[in-house]
């Protein structure tokens, strides 16, 4: 059986800066990847229009100095063939292929409590032992397929956002369906729409958007930003979001009505999430995030012009921010085309499919190609699919039927020597996702070496330590408004799924200094025993 030091899972951001961080202490280590490529997120979403809602100078990696000054995005935020090649790059730079084995999946995890090493196993090849095991499965890789009456019935043409066929897909002269409203069908309904005869979108929630303002990076902010990059990551790197924006922090309840409304307006030409973060109290107060929401409803009734479909497009029922924010190109303009229509399946839901159309109960939607953008089995799905067996034989599956809980997000009582990059937990999904990552890799990466250098053959998170940890994370979340939407956070959008909220809300920032002095104190809350 092929003997590894660490095995990890996924060649995404995460993935591949493991491989190189391990590579770079003395590790073995090789990373097993279902796609064909590297890029997790960004090799599979390959949706029209999908691009980062970070900007790309920043949602970028950060630990080579010479590969952020030699790498140039093209625009603000950055499409995904951009994100892709990048990825590629990266791959290539660093020489990390030869320890990546492509188009295998890992299906099991099994912990011999006899000798401390995790046994692999694969869909295409045989096991591969090794003392760690990183999963790196990344925080929304299992995408969810709705249970839409009768689908199987549907002969048409049927895509999900999270798995597009790399060669795309021409929607010249068809009638194209779109299930979903989240942020991937916020980024390829414009584009779907341009090509389309004719493009029917079912809504059930209706979103906050902020557009983007995406435009070519200008070379002179390029090279200003290239020459303060250290600065701007430490700035990034001690702030609430792991990025460069400023972080204004004003209260909006503290505000003269005009005062409001030019801050408002202020962060809107900004664009992105800057809406959300810049104020103080907009996800601790119910009144205040009402008025940021009410100006978000002036903009869609102001830009959609048919004021039904502005109405059904205005997101009412939970504050904003609650589910994440989307970051829109031409989104509310999209509505005003001749051949684009907004279905409300709220109150006319979905009764059936049936060979050519989708059929709500008040009218029969004709329609070649189905598109569903219903988002992931996040935070948990991409592991709990995996039948991961710790000390004892017990299942990760079953430890979490009743709630995820991971000490920092990063290890799991019960399951030594294994390790999850922005695990439920950790601030991941709420950060700069590269940023996060590299966070964890970094203090995974010195857990080890410690681990290492004093002869301890076992790591594990102490049960007390996790409890404890994962009341915080609760604690924090119910301090604001998060809890108050059936997010994908809380696994609201997966029926069954036990409703937690998964990531750690207190920012990037505060978070990364806990993991600070939990390493300085020996790395507390871990239980760490040599050979047995
Ligand atoms: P999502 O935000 O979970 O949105 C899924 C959409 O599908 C929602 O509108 C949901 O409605 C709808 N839906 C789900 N099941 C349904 C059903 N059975 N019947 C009818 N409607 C259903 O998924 P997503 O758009 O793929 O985005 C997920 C996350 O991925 C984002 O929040 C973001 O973190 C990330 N993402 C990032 C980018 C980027 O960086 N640019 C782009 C895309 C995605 P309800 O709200 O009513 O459940």
């Amino acid at each position: 059986m092929e003997q590894q030091d660490v095995v990890i899972v996924g060649a995404g951001f995460a993935g591949m800066y493991m491989l190189h961080r391990l590579r770079g202490s003395g590790w073995r280590a090789r990373i097993i990847e279902a796609g064909g490529g590297v890029g997790g997120t960004w090799y599979w979403n390959r949706y029209p229009g999908a691009r980062c809602d970070v900007e790309s100078m920043s949602y970028s990696y950060s630990f080579s100095e010479e590969l952020q000054q030699e790498w140039t995005w093209p625009h603000r935020y950055a499409t995904q063939p951009d994100i892709l090649r990048y990825a590629n790059h990266v791959a290539d730079r660093f020489d990390l292929r030869k320890d990546i084995t492509f188009d295998t999946r890992v299906i099991s995890a099994i912990f011999d409590d006899r000798d401390g090493h995790w046994v692999v196993g694969t869909d295409t090849k045989g096991g591969i032992r090794a003392r760690y095991v990183i999963m790196a499965t990344g925080c929304l890789s299992v995408p969810k397929i709705p249970d839409l009456p009768g689908l199987q019935e549907f002969r048409g043409r049927l895509l999900h956002t999270a798995n597009w066929p790399g060669e795309g897909v021409d929607f010249s002269g068809l009638s194209v369906g779109i299930v979903g409203t989240g942020s991937s069908a916020i980024q390829s309904i414009p584009i779907i729409a341009e090509q389309a005869h004719h493009l029917t979108v079912f809504q059930r929630t209706a979103n906050f958007c902020i557009p983007a303002w995406n435009a070519p990076l200008a070379p002179e902010a390029e090279v200003e930003r290239k020459r303060n990059y250290g600065a701007l990551r430490q700035k990034s790197r001690n702030s609430y979001a792991g990025d460069y924006a400023d972080e204004y922090y004003v209260s909006i309840l503290g505000l003269t009505l005009e005062e409001r409304e030019a801050q408002f307006e202020a962060r809107w030409r900004e664009g992105g999430f800057n809406f959300q973060y810049a104020f103080a109290d907009l996800m601790e107060s119910a009144e205040a995030n009402e008025l940021a929401a009410e100006f978000v409803r002036k903009k869609i009734r102001a830009t959609v012009r048919d004021p039904r479909v502005a109405e059904l497009l205005c997101p009412k029922g939970h504050p904003l921010g609650t589910k994440r924010l989307c970051v829109d190109t031409n989104y509310y303009e999209t509505f005003n085309r001749d051949n684009v229509s907004l279905v409300d399946i709220k109150n006319d839901p979905i009764v059936a499919m049936t060979p050519g159309s989708l059929r709500t109960r008040s009218a029969d939607h004709p329609i070649d190609v189905l598109v569903l953008a219903t988002g992931f089995d996040a935070m948990t799905g991409a592991l709990t699919r995996i039948d991961i067996r710790g000390r004892d034989g017990a299942t990760l599956k079953e430890q979490w039927c009743q709630g995820a809980e991971a000490y920092l997000g990063v290890a799991i009582a019960g399951f030594p020597n294994m390790f999850v990059v922005t695990g439920p937990g950790s601030p991941s999904v709420l950060a700069n996702m590269v940023l996060a990552c590299e966070q964890h890799v970094e203090w995974i990466t010195d857990l080890l070496d410690h681990a290492r250098s004093k002869g301890i053959e076992r790591i594990e998170a102490n049960p007390q330590a996790q409890k404890e940890w994962a009341r915080q994370v609760t604690q924090s979340a119910a301090r604001t408004l998060y809890p108050k939407a059936d997010s994908w956070y809380l696994g609201a959008n997966v029926p069954g799924k036990p409703r937690v909220f998964m990531p750690y809300v207190e920012g990037f920032n505060v978070y990364t200094g806990i993991c600070q002095k939990i390493a300085a104190k020996g790395y507390e809350g871990f239980h760490l025993t040599g050979a047995q």
